[in-house]
């Protein structure tokens, strides 16, 4: 613990507090805030508060501070943790990660950030060029992604739109010498609709003069990563065809509509040229894939007409099908520049890797739909990965081991984990059971069947079940009680965006394109209709089984964690809003995270390791001992040490409170 700050500025750990309490943390949290100490501990998990203000707390200098240190040798900071998974990963030889979770707004990216630039600056000491190339490759990459993945809404100017896990691989004299970026679910819908006040993604303005610096500092970071000129031209040709197909207006001419005389038109057909000179194709293909769809009945094919509906449904689904393949394609580019090369595996032997995950936190908004469904249950997800890992193993190990343990409750959220994510029962699949249906697929049918087969279920809701809930609409909303709060969705737009049904037609109009960068992005419009026969997954299976998969790769790693909160919604330095700073602390579930932290032990081992660590520091245990068991043997050493009171003795293994008894240990250890 951070003893030599002083005490004015609060308590450097939550653990400190005199009364775990929810008053008492928060104004703990508060004092330091308003002191300018962004950063406390619960024991090795960091709790920051978004400062609004640039911080004079990042530069050389404190990495230097940091560099090597153990945690509680120094005032918080990220960099400790940062530090803490590198120890943990060079000197233990295990795979850490850095889960940094929070709401929009928390500052979770600037964080993941400062963690990514304190690992390049404490490595390569011998700055190996090739080293030295994968720190700056990393590093530029969140300039690249940002600009195409990250948007002004009306809670963050830079939100990020899609959720980022990135493993950075070390050699065995722990450089960096790789890495790859997983990206999950972009809000691509954001390229035909924004909400009022908010913008598209930050690439469509970085030809205008706002920002144009920023433009060229994309521009810059797309060179040195290594994109070819060709390759960057065909971005921006992307960028074009976009905000033309947004202005495109379909059209149709005729009486009622189904009669044969209607014909489906593009109001302003001038902009068809530009389109085709852009994806580098011909004027009718372009023009036929908007208007017509190709469809096989039995043996024949034929082109059959779109409803000036389906022509605009196409349309959109093209935009932002295009923007999201491109946002994929530069993630691919990026990995497979930084990819660990087969030769430094072969070189520098087996290599360990430190995760960082950048999410995006848990949203409630005025109106929330399938993206904002998508983005809670990942965060439902990561909260049971936290309450497993913080709360649940450690309890269940005191447990296990005889160490006199008295419960500490929390909000296990398991239970709505499994009301969205559960086969067969779960909303997903009732999702895709509704877009399977043959027949009427409607966002009302899927309501209805979400209605009768949740309406006992605890922690779902809707007008149907609950007549008297005035703020659902009776058609369209259902509300599910997340850990983190009530959040209401509309189904309006569910089904579309589950199905995710780009037609074929556009497929093979891209991938005929005569840019060999656009046709390397559509592979599969090679196929012909009667070829295509297998549905697709749908995007909320494809986002599911993306998460489980996450989650499933965190936990394999020693998981270090940063929670960001958000002291008020006016971006302001000076406010503190008790009430929404409170809440996120409960729903983060900081508080419990005290009790287990402060009741429990920092460091535990088993007997025979430990003696195999320490052994040497003991004239009892050097170098063997007699006594009838390692236990005994344990205890002998610790008594003699002096250390009888920080310690506990379980069946398998000795537990040890406090860090610092760990670190006076070492300490000795060194000396002999
Ligand atoms: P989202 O979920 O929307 O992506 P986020 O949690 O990633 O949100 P950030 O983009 O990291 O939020 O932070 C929002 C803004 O807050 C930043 O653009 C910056 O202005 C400010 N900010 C965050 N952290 C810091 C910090 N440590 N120092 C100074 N300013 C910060
Ligand atoms: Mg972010």
């Amino acid at each position: 613990m951070a003893e030599h700050e002083s005490l004015e500025f609060g308590k450097a750990d939550f653990v400190l507090l005199d009364d775990v309490s929810m008053d008492e943390f928060m104004e703990n949290l508060r004092i330091r805030f308003e002191k300018g100490r962004i950063y406390t501990y619960i024991g090795e998990v960091v709790v920051s508060v978004n400062p609004y203000r640039a911080m004079n707390i990042y530069g050389r200098d404190t990495i230097e501070q940091y560099k090597g240190r153990e945690l509680y040798e120094r005032p918080p900071h990220l960099f400790a943790i940062a530090d803490a998974a590198y120890k943990a990963m060079k000197r233990r030889n295990k795979d850490t990660c850095i889960v940094i979770s929070g709401e929009s707004g928390a500052g979770k990216t600037e964080a993941s950030k400062y963690i990514m630039q304190y690992i390049a600056a404490i490595t390569n000491p011998h700055q190996r060029a090739e080293v030295e190339r994968v720190k700056n490759m990393l590093l530029k990459s969140n300039c690249v992604l940002e600009a195409f993945g990250n948007a002004k809404t009306n809670r963050n100017d830079n939100s990020s739109r899609f959720g980022k896990y990135m493993d950075i691989n070390f050699d065995f004299k722990g450089d960096p010498i790789g890495g790859h970026i997983s990206n999950y679910l972009l809000e691509k819908s954001r390229v035909i609709f924004q909400q009022e006040g908010e913008r598209s993604f930050h690439s469509f303005y970085q030809s205008s003069i706002n920002d144009s610096s920023d433009f060229k500092a994309v521009a810059d970071a797309m060179k040195v990563i290594g994109f070819t000129g060709e390759e960057v031209h065909t971005v921006y040709k992307i960028l074009a065809t976009i905000l033309h197909l947004v202005g495109l207006r379909i059209w149709f001419l005729g009486g009622i509509f189904d009669s044969d005389g209607d014909v489906t038109l593009i109001e302003n057909g001038n902009l068809v040229p530009v389109l085709a000179e852009l994806l580098a194709t011909k004027q009718e293909s372009v023009e036929k894939a908007l208007l017509y769809r190709t469809v096989a009945t039995g043996r024949d094919v034929i082109d059959k007409q779109h409803t000036p509906q389906e022509a605009s449904y196409g349309r959109d689904a093209l935009a932002k099908a295009i923007y999201d393949r491109l946002f994929c394609w530069i993630v691919g580019c990026i990995n497979d520049i930084i990819e660990v090369k087969n030769y430094d595996a072969r070189i520098h032997g087996k290599n360990t890797v430190i995760g960082v995950l950048d999410i995006y936190g848990f949203e409630i908004f005025q109106n929330n739909s399938f993206e904002q469904f998508c983005i809670n249950y990942c965060n439902e997800k990561l909260q049971q990965l936290f309450i497993q890992l913080v709360l649940k193993q450690e309890q269940e190990e005191y447990q296990r081991e005889g160490i006199p343990w008295k419960h500490i409750d929390y909000f296990n959220n398991q239970i709505i984990v499994d009301l969205v994510e559960q086969q067969h029962k779960g909303i997903f699949s009732i999702l895709d059971e509704a877009c399977m249906n043959v027949g009427k697929v409607t966002d009302e049918l899927f309501l209805q069947a979400l209605n009768s087969k949740l309406a006992k279920h605890a922690h779902y809701t809707s007008r149907k079940l609950s007549p008297t809930e005035k703020c659902l609409e009776f058609d369209r909303d259902f509300r599910i009680r997340h850990y983190a709060g009530d959040v209401t969705y509309s189904v309006v737009g569910f089904i579309d965006k589950n199905k995710d049904t780009l037609f074929q037609d556009f497929k093979r109009l891209l991938y005929n394109s005569s840019n060999p960068v656009l046709k390397a992005m559509w592979p599969e419009g090679k196929l012909s209709i009667t070829e295509v026969t297998k549905r697709p997954l749908t995007a909320g299976t494809l986002f599911k089984t993306s998460m489980i998969s996450l989650v499933e790769n965190l936990a394999s790693k020693e998981p270090y964690y940063v929670r960001c909160i958000k002291p008020n919604d006016v971006k302001s330095p000076l406010l503190f809003e008790q009430e929404r700073c409170r809440h996120q602390v409960e729903y983060l579930g900081l508080l419990e995270n005290v009790r287990v932290r402060r009741a429990g032990f920092a460091y535990r081992q088993t007997y025979p390791r430990f003696l195999q660590r320490y052994k040497m520091i003991s004239q009892f245990t050097w170098p063997n001992h007699d006594l009838p068991s390692d236990r005994e043997a344990v205890k002998r050493l610790l008594q003699g040490c002096g250390f009888e009171h920080d310690v506990a003795y379980g069946k398998t293994k000795v537990f040890i409170r406090t860090p610092r008894t760990l670190f006076t240990l070492e300490e000795q250890r060194a000396e002999m």
